[in-house]
């Protein structure tokens, strides 16, 4: 454990700490670090087994009560993970998801600025719009965002969140980090609907459901687009990467010093910077010092968007509805023929008016290879039979319960 891990005084605060990736990481700060959690949400179920750990404290609330926000604010370094991300409600709920991806996460960022807090903010790749199937990678700081017409409702998450973005970028004195999930996996993602939320939720649930059901794989506008999914193992292990870097950065920081405070700038900090960034110490490629060198000034972990995906583990839709057939005729022990074929649907049909979508989305991941020596490793089919084999053993119960309810 590094001295930054050790330090039993630390408090991290997770916001979102009972949603899919607060859980996994709230598990991992606790496994890996001596630090102390506050954890915020409005829901725990996930948190069963931690509720009453000695080094947490959780809180039921939302980042739409101002005292809450405050209170958050006051801890050296927040996480923060809550959005409403169920893709149905982008189009029904549309004031709804930009509130909680706009109006909630401007607050806590100007809290943060205030404080001196160190805000790692959870956006999204879909920041990147409306790409086309022939898109090539998505670069952080150089492609450029197209979106759907504003009836296209499915954007409303898109663009709350790049304007989220924007202001934190913006923010006179908030020492902050933006994060890009691609398509994280992995066990407690989304819900099954009917059992414990509504909704369509996203395609790994969507298609898990379907198999324990017994039903046909929806394929959206026949599965052709294409996404990197990425374990959310992965997705912790950068999250570790970045804090041992930005800590490491300005070891000394604290609530009420300006972002400059340590070494902002780690890269371009000169010799004290790269060593306190500690590059090798979080799996670096033995060349990440070497590119650090050459990189740009103000190169570092602070005032940074990364992408957070695993490039090697780009497939289509309708190539993982095969995967995830495969797969759970393994678990079950069948025949792969025996489970129902996938069926076309229009996206129209399938979520109501207003979708849209993206065709490809495939990280960049040059930057958090070259500032963090960051790389995600787990490979497509290890993350989708976890995330599956956890969806069966995990709701097939409730499944049964549920279809034998009058
Ligand atoms: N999709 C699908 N069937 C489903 C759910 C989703 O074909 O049951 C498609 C969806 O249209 C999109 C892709 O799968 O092209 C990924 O959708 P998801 O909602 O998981 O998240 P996104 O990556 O679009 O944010």
């Amino acid at each position: 454990m590094t001295p930054r891990f050790d330090d039993s005084s630390f408090t991290v605060a997770i916001v979102g700490c009972g949603g899919f990736i607060g859980s996994h990481l709230l598990d991992a700060v606790l496994e890996r670090t001596r630090w102390r959690v506050f954890g915020v949400d409005l829901d725990f179920y996930r948190l069963q087994h931690r509720l009453n750990h000695e080094r947490c404290e959780f809180l039921c609330a939302d980042l739409a009560d101002p005292a809450v926000v405050e209170r958050i604010a006051q801890f050296p370094l927040v996480v923060n993970l809550a959005a409403i991300c169920t893709p149905s409600r982008y189009m029904g709920e549309a004031c709804e998801v930009i509130r909680s991806n706009y109006d909630h996460p401007a607050a806590l960022a100007e809290a943060c600025a205030k404080s001196g807090a160190w805000l790692v903010h959870f956006s999204t790749s879909e920041i990147y719009g409306k790409t086309a199937a022939d898109s090539g990678e998505l670069v952080e700081d150089s492609t450029p965002a197209v979106f759907g017409p504003v009836t296209a409702s499915r954007w409303s998450y898109a663009t709350a969140k790049l304007l989220a973005e924007r202001f934190i970028a913006g923010l006179p004195g908030l020492r902050w980090t933006v994060v890009r999930p691609f398509n994280f996996v992995g066990p407690y993602m989304d819900f099954m609907p009917g059992v414990d939320g509504e909704g369509i939720p996203r395609v790994l649930a969507n298609f898990s459901t379907a198999l324990l059901r017994g039903e046909p794989l929806k394929l959206v506008n026949g599965g052709k687009a294409k996404r990197c999914f990425t374990s959310v193992h992965d997705a912790i292990d950068f999250l570790f990467a970045l804090f041992d870097a930005g800590l490491g950065c300005a070891l000394s920081f604290g609530v009420g010093d300006s972002p400059d405070a340590g070494c902002k700038t780690a890269a371009g900090a000169g010799h004290s910077g790269r060593d306190a960034v500690g590059v090798s110490k979080v799996g670096a490629a033995p060349n990440a010092g070497v590119s650090k060198v050459g990189a740009a000034p103000n190169a570092g972990v602070f005032s940074q968007a990364f992408n957070v995906g695993n490039a090697e583990n780009e497939v289509s839709i309708a190539e993982l509805a095969q995967k995830m057939r495969t797969i759970f005729a393994k678990v079950r022990g069948v025949d792969v023929s025996s489970l129902p074929e996938p069926q076309s649907v229009s996206g129209e049909e399938y979520y109501g008016a207003g979708y849209d979508d993206s065709m490809r989305r495939m990280p960049s991941v040059a930057k958090a290879e070259r500032l963090l020596g960051f790389r995600a490793r787990i490979p497509l089919d290890t993350a989708l039979e976890e995330s599956l084999s956890w969806f069966v053993k995990h709701y097939d119960v409730a499944e049964t319960c549920h279809c034998e309810e009058p």
